[in-house]
């Protein structure tokens, strides 16, 4: 099959052919049909966020279950499934302590890449290629755990529910799982890509006003007002602070998310807060690198709160998200700024880093 390989950091990705071997006990193949590029994936590309490598891209991604392995409970051959880079096995210590996303198992598979028995189902001419968390859906089939898998209702369109698999949960979980934000409180949004506007999106369900949108790009600005942000902040014509904290009535904003990962827009975001306010970081920044923010606002109770993938239970939130796509509540087609084929993944990383797509979805035969 044909897949998205990086073999190392700052190298150019290759569209190579591939193996893929079946899937093992409580594994499935899936058919991928349409995937999210992510700014992680632009992250490893860029050597920004270390994986083992060479490995196979893509972990944002919806397709068709087209074999199970042994034992696998939860889907059936011929299911849409949202894919998510959180497995887990259900019985470790955090497992236990209902956060699923901390999965000594899968956490342990995913730092290595490779699925959770430690061992890869990727390789090229004999040589290993490593899964990029669990899922690697830059190719025509992916072996996933099938606790990474979702199934979803066959009427829901492939290309909007992939979105759901990384974009949608980490956007949308900042805000109603992680921060709770609640109606009427004020909420700004630092970054206007897949995430950020999930963000808006989220704090829109959730009553907030005003919803304040900071971006550099007049498009993407565009596209949250029709999302539901109340007011458009352009960083690059005004000093954003000032601005967010004018739309919230001078005081700061109750609630300020980042999903840039970058050390200035966090501390526009911590800037921006009002006493008792809560910031939540769910951009990724490179890593070892530091943060020098402002200690005085702990003495406001300010919070500063991280966020991994919107800490999500998936087999809960994909059908709760799914259902609020078809009701029209959660707009997913509109967010979609670009459809590529495979071999077009170069042009979308390089349109990721210049900040012009909101989210790029690849399209695989049918
Ligand atoms: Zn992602
Ligand atoms: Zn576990």
């Amino acid at each position: 099959m044909r897949a998205a390989v990086l073999r190392e950091p700052r190298r150019p990705v290759e569209i190579l052919e591939v193996e893929l071997a079946p899937p093992r006990a409580r594994e499935v193949l899936v058919k991928i049909a349409a995937g999210g590029v992510c700014a992680s994936d632009l992250h490893v590309v860029d050597g920004t966020l270390p994986e083992p490598m060479p490995l196979v891209l893509g972990h944002e991604a919806a397709g068709v279950v087209v074999e199970t392995g042994p034992g696998v409970t939860r889907v059936r051959e011929g299911d849409h499934v949202v894919l998510a880079i959180v497995p887990s096995c259900g019985e470790c210590a955090p497992c236990r302590r209902a956060r699923p996303t901390f999965c000594a198992v899968f956490g342990a598979a995913a730092g290595a890449g490779t699925l959770g028995d430690g061992t890869s189902r990727l390789s090229l001419d004999g040589t290993i290629l490593y899964h990029f968390n669990s899922v690697s859906s830059f190719a025509e089939y992916a072996v996933v755990p099938e606790s990474a898998a979702v199934a979803i209702p066959r009427d829901v369109p492939l290309e909007a529910a992939a979105l759901i698999g990384c974009a949608v949960l980490t956007g949308y979980g900042a805000v109603a799982n992680i921060a709770r934000v609640e109606a009427g409180a004020s909420v700004a949004v630092w970054g206007c890509g897949g995430v950020g506007l999930s963000a808006i999106q989220g704090a829109r369900l959730a009553g907030a006003d005003p919803i304040v949108a900071v971006d550099v790009s007049p498009e993407k600005l565009e596209l949250a007002l029709s999302l539901g942000a109340t007011a458009l902040v352009n960083a690059a014509e005004v000093d954003a602070v000032e601005a967010v904290r004018a739309e919230a009535g001078g005081a700061g904003v109750d609630y300020a998310f980042e999903a840039l990962g970058r050390e200035g827009t966090i501390q526009q975001a911590w800037s921006s807060l009002a006493s008792g306010g809560t910031a939540v970081v769910i951009g990724t920044m490179p890593k070892g690198d530091l943060l020098t923010i402002d200690p005085w606002g702990f003495i406001q109770e300010k919070n500063l709160l991280g966020c991994f993938l919107g800490r999500p239970r998936i087999e809960a939130d994909v059908p709760r998200l799914v259902e609020l796509y078809r009701a029209g509540e959660l707009k997913l087609d509109e967010v979609v700024s670009h459809r590529l084929a495979l071999g077009e993944l170069e042009l979308g990383l390089e349109r990721l880093r210049a900040g012009t797509a909101a989210r790029q979805v690849i399209l695989f035969d049918p």
